[in-house]
């Protein structure tokens, strides 16, 4: 039987347990500062414990991280893991350097069922959701590595393999363990969820309390196209997706960022710029232009470097927002879900 992991659990659950346990509750907050501010690697370590709490605690919950089976680093210190989970199953995890900080990006599921044609995760079937200690873990081996230089991980943003709305809760539970002040109090604001469009979800979203980022993966000017590459637009259309987030930015008061891949000859035309510019009309967006990172298994190729910039003019003529994605670890597997697909003999 696999034990329950220590790194499951938020400030108050963990004055639960040790409360139900029959000891104190200010040893919840003991136990959160040994596991996130000082990154112990076993009970051993938490030494203002009681022998006893220790004994306790180790019989109940295991502490294990994810085994790092490779780790790739960029020229420009862009740092790759393949990491593998309890079931042998792999996920990606990758730090980012910005002049701002430190960003990580996590994996959600292992694998991922929305099946976009242009992704190397979707290649890939949905194998299972990922715990909410499988996605601590992630963040704790990048805290692990940047702690050799005396950095620390800034920003996260769950962009790596899987739809995290397809995986909710133990999404948010991760979220507000990484929020927690005591904790590694990665501050809310630092912290971004990217999904396809899940719209109950994105109602959900904006009913929770902390002021997460929101970037939604549109990549399309239009039904017809988005139909076409993204089959989760067939069951939430983009003007139902729009009216959605329309109401998000109003109940929030935050802005969305909207991610747009640029396909060559699919949707990078000047018309497409257009069509864009007035789809997103009545929303206080904001668009992330990413040009594309090739997937052997497709058809698509990254868009030419002056169609990129023809697209990203108009939209600015058009007064909308609009940033071109920086790139990282362009020597190193970079697409999200590449270096997983390979080992597991594809891409
Ligand atoms: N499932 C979520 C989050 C993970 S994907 C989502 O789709 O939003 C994170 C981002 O990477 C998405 O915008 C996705 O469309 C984009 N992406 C997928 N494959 C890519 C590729 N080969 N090159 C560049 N970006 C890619
Ligand atoms: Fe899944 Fe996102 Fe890839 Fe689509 S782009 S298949 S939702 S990981």
């Amino acid at each position: 039987m696999t034990m329950t992991s220590i790194y499951d659990w938020n400030l108050a659950q963990l004055q639960d347990i040790v409360e139900n346990l029959g000891f104190k509750k200010y040893n919840g907050e003991q136990i959160l500062r040994w596991l996130y501010q000082s990154r112990v690697d076993s009970f051993d370590e938490m030494s203002n414990l009681s022998l006893l709490l220790r004994e306790t605690l180790k019989k109940s919950f295991q502490m294990q991280l994810p085994k790092i089976l490779q780790k790739q680093k960029s020229s420009d210190g862009t740092i790759k893991f393949l990491l593998e989970l309890e079931d042998q199953r792999c996920v990606e995890t990758v730090i980012m350097r910005y002049v701002y900080g430190n960003a990580v990006c996590v994996s959600s599921q292992v694998g991922c069922n929305m099946g976009c044609s242009f992704c190397a995760s979707g290649l890939l079937k949905k194998v299972r959701d990922l715990k909410v200690h499988e996605m601590i873990g992630q963040v704790l081996i990048a805290q692990k590595e940047l702690d050799q230089t005396n950095e620390r991980v800034s920003h996260i943003v769950v962009m790596g393999i899987g739809e995290p709305f397809d995986n909710y809760e133990n999404v948010m539970n991760f979220i507000y363990i990484l929020n927690e002040a005591k904790g590694l109090a990665i501050g809310a604001r630092h912290i971004s969820v990217s999904t396809s469009g899940i719209i109950p979800k994105i109602k959900a979203f904006a009913n929770e309390k902390l002021q997460i980022n929101l970037a939604i993966s549109l990549h399309a000017p239009n039904d017809t196209i988005r139909n076409q590459i993204m089959k989760v637009n067939h069951t939430y259309p983009m003007q139902a997706l729009k009216e959605t987030l329309i109401e998000y930015e109003q109940k929030t008061n935050r802005r969305v960022t909207f991610e747009y891949l640029l396909l060559d000859g699919i949707n990078d035309s000047s018309e497409h710029a257009h069509e864009l510019a007035n789809y997103l009309r009545g929303t206080c967006c904001y668009v992330n232009l990413i040009p594309y990172n090739a997937v052997n298994e497709n058809i698509y190729r990254r868009s030419s470097e002056k169609n990129i910039n023809n697209f990203y003019d108009i939209l600015k003529k058009e007064k909308i927002n609009v940033t071109i994605r920086r790139e990282f670890g362009n020597d190193i597997d970079a697409a999200c879900g590449q270096l997983r697909a390979k080992s597991e003999g594809k891409s």
